[in-house]
């Protein structure tokens, strides 16, 4: 159980904390345990029209409102967070799974999109272009894009929600936001302290429920002008299917199938603990989690050793217990598709190292697992595992490597590590990913641009760029600005 004020069983529209029209819930459960934590409304296509008015109502206000207002606002947000910070991270770790030092750790990362958009929101700055005629001016305008639908998956309840709200609300839009219906209690919890922040009413609505239905509505209404998804590549794919009858604009962020290379002069002992990090972080559930090992077929064997060594040693348990390194998957779906990619892999010829199999916990825990002489053809290859699970295979050359790297349709993250300059930029240049990481396992800053290329996404978050999307381009072009001259006649 939770012990906190900040849970709601409620969703927010309009300012007012409300049951579904049709009064139907859905219950939200502990991953560690199975038990039940709280039930939150179950919405549908009635909702989340009433929510979408509520944000079109509060957008002419909220807009007109000045940058530095809203940064008030976010800033204000931002240390109610902060304040709370324990009972949200218990909250996450509760509904989620993660260990509390990763909880923490999220809540830390999710104010920090507060905090820098409310200093974001007040440089989005127009233009004076240089005119073709004597008597004219162009200017640009950059205004908020309307009402902004998003969409979050369950894997970061609480940094979802604030990486794409505070740029929205920062810019001007107002906002309808559905979490994951894993995970909506720290996203209800984080808008009860936006509210108490001072934002208005209608300006941020949470709701709950039926995600197909929800989506539909969110996509069919012409009043929503941006679709904001973070989530998997099949349903990234719908939402920009059916978003194409309104022209919405779409920012998604979607899945990965990330390569961490090693090459020969790589430091070992950096890549052995940064590829244990960015793989079994989050129990292997972030977009960004290294899904292939590609080691050059020199040290390959030496890598592995140390590296299995290294994951033999994590601590398998419910995040809330101190020392804990892995906790639970979100749910049975997540634990058979780990489970079916291993028997693959196991099945048309990789070697199993350690791990493997469903963790002696039971429920939703699986073994931190190694598998060896990976290959292409194996699920493990070619789909995000979203689990505890390394797929190791050998290259020989520097060619070959990032040929390997790149066959794939994802392009979220990438990571290598070498200690060769030349390499270092070839590599960095020829990786078809959004993000590379070199020589760190470690990418989410919210400085700098999250998101990915090919199948991976459209659009970034975080830093200057993710206030992009929420923003519209206005030209105005002025006529008749006679010289005083000719107005005087000569
Ligand atoms: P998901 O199944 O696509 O769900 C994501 C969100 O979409 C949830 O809120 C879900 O609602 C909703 N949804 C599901 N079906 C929908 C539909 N037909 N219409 C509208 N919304 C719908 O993904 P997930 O399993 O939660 O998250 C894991 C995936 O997210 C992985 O692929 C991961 O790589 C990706 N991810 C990407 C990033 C990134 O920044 N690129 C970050 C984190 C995660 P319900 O939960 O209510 O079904």
């Amino acid at each position: 159980m939770v012990s906190t004020t900040l849970l709601r069983e409620a969703a927010l529209v309009d300012g007012q904390w409300r049951a579904a029209a049709d009064g139907r819930v859905f219950d939200v459960t502990d991953p560690a345990t199975g038990a039940k934590i709280a039930a939150v409304p179950l919405m549908a296509e009635a909702d989340t029209e009433a929510a979408i008015a509520a944000a079109a109502k509060a957008l002419r206000p909220w807009r007109r409102r000045t940058a530095k207002d809203r940064a008030a606002v976010l800033t204000r947000w931002a240390q109610l967070m902060t304040e709370h910070a324990d009972e949200l991270a218990e909250l996450l770790t509760t509904e989620q799974g993660k260990p509390l030092a990763e909880a923490r750790g999220e809540i830390g990362y999710a104010i920090s999109f507060l905090t820098f958009y409310a200093a974001e929101g007040q440089r989005v700055r127009g233009e004076i272009i240089p005119a073709t005629a004597e008597d004219s001016r162009i200017m640009v305008l950059r205004q908020p894009i309307g009402v902004v639908g998003c969409i979050t998956p369950w894997n970061f309840p609480a940094a979802m929600i604030t990486r794409k709200a505070a740029p929205a609300l920062a810019a001007g839009c107002t906002v309808v936001l559905k979490p994951a219906e894993q995970t909506p209690l720290s996203a209800l919890a984080i808008a009860a302290l936006g509210q108490e922040a001072g934002l208005p009413a209608g300006v941020l609505n949470v709701i709950t429920g039926d995600a197909p239905a929800i989506g539909r509505a969110l996509c069919a209404s012409p009043t929503v002008r941006l679709i904001s998804f973070t989530g998997s590549t099949e349903v990234g794919k719908l939402l920009s299917a059916q978003c194409a009858d309104t022209v919405k604009r779409l920012t998604l962020e979607l899945g990965g199938n990330a390569p961490f290379l090693v090459f020969e002069d790589a430091d070992l002992d950096a890549a052995v603990t940064a590829a244990v990090l960015s793989k079994y972080r989050h129990s292997g559930q972030t977009c960004v989690c290294t899904n292939r090992f590609l080691v050059q077929a020199s040290i390959v064997e030496e890598f592995t050793h140390r590296f299995t060594a290294a994951v033999g040693k994590l601590a398998v348990g419910n995040g809330k217990q101190p020392g804990v390194d892995v906790g639970p998957l979100i749910d049975a779906d997540g634990l058979a598709k780990v489970a079916a990619h291993v028997d693959d892999a196991v099945h048309k010829g990789a070697r199993l190292l350690v791990g493997g199999a469903p963790h002696a916990l039971g429920g939703t825990f699986f073994q931190p697992t190694v598998l060896a002489d990976v290959t292409p053809q194996m699920r493990v290859m070619r789909e995000e595992t979203f689990g505890p699970v390394a797929a190791i295979t050998s290259f020989d050359t520097e060619e070959a490597a990032v040929e390997l790297a790149n066959d794939t349709r994802s392009g979220l993250a990438g990571y290598f590590f070498t200690n060769d300059l030349g390499r270092a930029w070839r590599v960095a240049e020829a990786l078809e990913v959004g993000m590379v990481g070199l020589n760190t396992g470690f990418l989410s800053v919210e400085v700098a641009p999250f998101g990915g290329v090919k199948e991976s996404g459209l659009g970034r978050e975080g830093s200057h760029h993710g206030i992009e999307d929420f923003v519209e381009t206005k030209f105005v072009h002025i006529g008749g600005i006679s010289s005083p001259g000719a107005a005087a006649g000569s």
